[in-house]
């Protein structure tokens, strides 16, 4: 295909392969072609990026079309003095890995995958396991180009076009189309990094450790049992990472610390039944995966790949929950409610009987500067489950104890929240509304998520 107007057809998903619609694709070679899409009708269009975020942000039915933005992938300079890298907003992250790794610069912030692009990771301004300390990406971009719905193009960063920027930043696609980011990178010695893995037997003791070592790294992320209950409920790893320096290599590793070999270790040729995914299996995995490590405190050196992206090495990981897909449950809590309302989530999924693999547990530092930033200080919990009866209900209830705790929902993994429980958990979308009715008052950028939440100027 090779169209700059939308003239194919395309049935396209997000990662939970939930919900699935057929979409009107453009897929331009060249930014200028992007005008050509906004002028050649006036249906509604959303911009996608690698279709990463796991529901329907980067959906659009076929009334509109759905820009496809995999082609408009060049790099287009790097300052080695401050470490800024220029590119389309089309770059994945992993190809910026690629070139920048062997040559001693990282990703300031990555997420659980390095296969999104840049301009998927501005629009919902990723968090990484280091949000504590560093924040989400907008902290490291220093500018974003933007093709309005007017068809002109402006410049916006933390000075020019603030609130342009911050309405963006965060703003699921709604405001623009993001043609370039200007990311600083992160100088790193080697590509490794210095991890220490430690067991945590309840919650509190996950909490306990949290605050203990984070001082220490930069890096810090739990995998939690969400299916250990009583004494045991909020068992959990934890691991915690910094960029190894030459001292920490063995002295293989230092023959080549800069070497960069990106793990791949298989795919998923075809979809798993469904039920395969039970209660039983799930909680026998689970019980497997954490008596596997024996050490309560263990430290290693490891690649950037094993640390940063172990669900990449298995190519269209997403298959295995067959074809019904999945959700991913993103909440994040205020520090005061964080314990308390991570054990009422735990017992509700617990109750629904619907099984999730090992979860997800972060800690997160302030809101960033995006209107619609998900991050609040406290602790951030990710579980997939499968699309199962009972599902609705469930995520209905844990939606609905996210809001009474003024947590938040994360909106790049939702595919189910309602209009006015967004509502309650963003509360200032008003104001990013006021930015969107001066550039797009015709609502000319919409998605299927933001149709299903209401959101329009
Ligand atoms: C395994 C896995 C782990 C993950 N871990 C994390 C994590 O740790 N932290 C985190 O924050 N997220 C995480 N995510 C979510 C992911 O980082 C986000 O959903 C990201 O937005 C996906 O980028 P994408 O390029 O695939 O964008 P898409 O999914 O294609 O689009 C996402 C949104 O960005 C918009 N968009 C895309 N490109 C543009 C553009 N050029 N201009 C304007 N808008 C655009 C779309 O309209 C849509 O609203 C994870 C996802 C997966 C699958």
């Amino acid at each position: 295909m090779d169209a700059a107007s939308p003239t194919d057809t395309m049935r396209l998903s997000g990662w939970g392969r939930y919900p699935a619609v057929e979409s009107r694709v453009a897929r331009p070679e060249k930014r200028d072609a992007l005008q050509a899409v906004l002028e050649g009708d006036d249906q509604p269009v959303i911009a996608r990026g690698a279709g990463r975020s796991y529901g329907d942000a980067a959906l659009l039915n076929s009334g509109g079309a759905t820009v496809l933005t995999d082609r408009l992938n060049r790099m287009l300079a790097f300052d080695p003095d401050t470490g800024v890298l220029r590119a389309e907003a089309g770059v994945r992250l992993r190809e910026i890995l690629e070139v920048f790794v062997p040559r001693g610069w990282f990703l300031p912030v990555t997420p659980g995958t390095k296969e999104v692009t840049l301009g998927g990771a501005v629009a919902f301004d990723i968090h990484g396991k280091n949000h504590h300390r560093d924040g989400g990406i907008s902290n490291f971009v220093h500018e974003v180009e933007l093709l309005k719905a007017d068809g002109g193009k402006v410049t916006c960063s933390v000075e020019q076009n603030a609130e342009l920027f911050w309405a963006t930043v965060s703003g699921a696609g709604l405001i623009g189309i993001i043609t370039e980011v200007a990311l600083e990178l992160r100088p790193i010695e080697t590509a490794y990094v210095a991890k220490r893995t430690l067991k945590a037997d309840d919650l509190g003791d996950a909490f306990a450790l949290f605050e203990e070592h984070e001082p220490d790294y930069l890096y810090s992320v739990a995998w939690i049992d969400c299916l250990a209950s009583g004494d045991s409920l909020g068992r959990s790893h934890l691991m915690f990472g910094r960029h190894a320096t030459p001292d920490d290599l063995t002295s293989k590793q230092r023959q080549d610390p800069l070497g960069y070999e990106p793990d791949h270790l298989a795919s998923l040729p075809f979809d798993l039944p469904e039920g395969v995914l039970n209660e039983h299996t799930v909680k026998a995995f689970n019980k497997l995966y954490y008596a596997h490590q024996r050490k309560r405190d263990k430290r290693t050196v490891v690649g950037i790949d094993p640390f940063f992206y172990p669900l990449d090495a298995i190519d269209d990981w997403n298959r295995m929950y067959g074809e019904s897909g999945f959700v991913q449950f993103q909440c994040v809590l205020p520090m005061e409610e964080s314990y308390d309302g991570l054990e009422e989530i735990l017992s509700q999924v617990q109750e629904s009987g619907l099984a999730s693999f090992l979860a997800v547990l972060k800690r997160m530092g302030p809101p960033d500067g995006g209107l619609l930033t998900f991050p609040t200080k406290g602790y951030t919990l990710a579980l997939d489950i499968p699309r199962r009866d009972g599902l609705e209900d469930l995520l209905r209830d844990l939606h609905e104890t996210v809001a009474r705790r003024g947590g938040r929902v994360y909106l790049a993994k939702d595919a189910y929240l309602r209009p006015d429980t967004f509502r309650e958990m963003y509360p200032a979308l008003e104001e990013w509304l006021e930015v969107k009715r001066r550039v797009d008052p015709e609502n000319r950028f919409t998605s299927a998520q933001a149709q299903r939440l209401g959101i329009e100027p």
